[in-house]
């Protein structure tokens, strides 16, 4: 399912140019983004990044300074949030205290008019999807937070929106429980084939869910990629910093070709040599990232013979280590003078009777050739 790849296909949702300012302040600057039919989308970004002001300007909460929202290949300019194809389930839920959780889903549908038999099997097709059939009769106060967020959702969809708009959905529940969740919504989203858009601060969440994931800050966006390329592909460094853990090293481009690129480390005293090209020029400093998961980390330090330099591998000392469970997070000191700390992810993939690095080893840390991206 790669509609964006598929250049004739039509967005869903698009975003043309759009800014909004609240006086002068600029919350959305100038932002473009396409969205396809059946996509799980998420808007990831920091606090005040624009994301929620994205979102109800979609659901016609807000309207744009300038620039166009279609949906649907229709121009939204004007049109009142419930002429609107999108439907947005808010992070407070904002259930109705003194209903049943059946009145709460029926709630749109009959303010709509439909008749009463298609309201009683819609609602237990709601039921359904989001598992509450036993909790039909009880009131919002007699459930908890999970089966509460569950309820919003049921009620969200009731009218077959073509759009979900999702605004931090999860947020109030535990990781357990939201992890969960997660899932869930993904296999209702499969299920029904409706367009989801998500906004949410929580990156493992964005990509979890996400087909596709827009990373914003201060109202841009920064970067439109599927998880796994915004995880191994960053394009800039700030959503390489920002999704997941990464090591961050300066280098000094050495040549480049088609090829690739040889760099030499500005703190490790070593070469890198990658299989990725780049438009910086030799004797320029650039960024070159590496996830802690593609540096391996072995016992020992490694001699190199004089007048030669060590490529993507240098020596290092551990001064931290973190046990998490699956995995244990290497903290070493590498290179002279200041000299930098890499971190090294392992995985705990055997029961660790003994360890087999400690505080102080000293250690050769090394990385292939397309372990890492160039930033600049
Ligand atoms: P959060 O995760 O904290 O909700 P966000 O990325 O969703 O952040 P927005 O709610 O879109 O951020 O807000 C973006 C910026 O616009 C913020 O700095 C916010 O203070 C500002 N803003 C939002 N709504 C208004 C408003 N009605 N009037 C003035 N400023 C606003």
């Amino acid at each position: 399912f790669t509609p964006w790849e598929d250049s004739s296909a039509k967005p869903f949702i698009e975003f043309r140019n759009v800014t909004k300012r609240f006086g002068d302040f600029t919350a959305v600057d100038n932002l473009s983004l396409k969205i396809y039919e059946r996509e799980f989308f998420a808007l990831l970004g920091g606090s005040g990044c624009g994301k929620t002001t994205m979102m109800r300007m979609l659901a016609g909460f807000e309207s744009p300074t300038e620039g166009q929202i279609l949906l649907d290949g229709q121009d939204m300019a004007g049109v009142p949030p419930y002429k609107r194809p999108a439907n947005m389930m808010f992070q407070s839920y904002a259930l109705f205290p003194h209903m049943s959780v059946e009145g709460n889903i029926a709630f749109g549908l009959k303010q709509d008019g439909m008749a009463k038999a298609d309201i009683a099997a819609r609602v237990a097709e709601m039921l359904r999807l989001v598992k509450l059939e036993p909790f039909a009769k009880r009131k919002p106060h007699q459930l908890s937070g999970g089966q509460r967020q569950r309820v919003a959702l049921a009620r969200a969809l009731a009218k077959r929106p073509k759009v979900l708009l999702l605004d931090e959905p999860l947020g109030a529940l535990d990781r357990k429980l939201r992890e969960e969740t997660q899932f869930e919504l993904m296999n209702i989203q499969e299920e029904l084939k409706t367009t989801f858009l998500i906004v949410t601060h929580d990156q493992e969440e964005a990509m979890t869910v996400a087909d596709r994931i827009a990373v914003m800050d201060a109202g841009k966006i920064m970067q439109v990629a599927t998880p796994a390329e915004i995880y191994e592909t960053p394009n800039s460094r700030f959503v390489a910093d920002f999704i997941g853990d990464i090591n961050l090293m300066e280098a000094r481009v050495v040549s480049t070709s088609e090829d690739g690129t040889v760099m030499q480390a500005v703190a490790l005293g070593c070469q890198i040599e990658t299989s990725q090209t780049t438009t910086a020029a030799v004797g320029d400093t650039v960024w070159y990232a590496v996830r802690p998961e593609k540096i391996r980390i072995e016992l020992g330090e490694t001699e190199h013979a004089e007048g030669t330099t060590a490529v993507n591998q240098t020596n290092g000392e551990i001064w931290d280590i973190a046990y998490m469970g699956d995995v244990s997070i290497f903290h070493s000191h590498v290179g002279n003078g200041n000299g930098v700390s890499i971190r090294s992810t392992v995985a705990n993939v055997t029961r660790l009777v003994e360890r087999p690095l400690t505080w102080d080893d000293k250690v050769t840390l090394s990385w292939g050739r397309d372990a890492g991206v160039i930033l600049t």
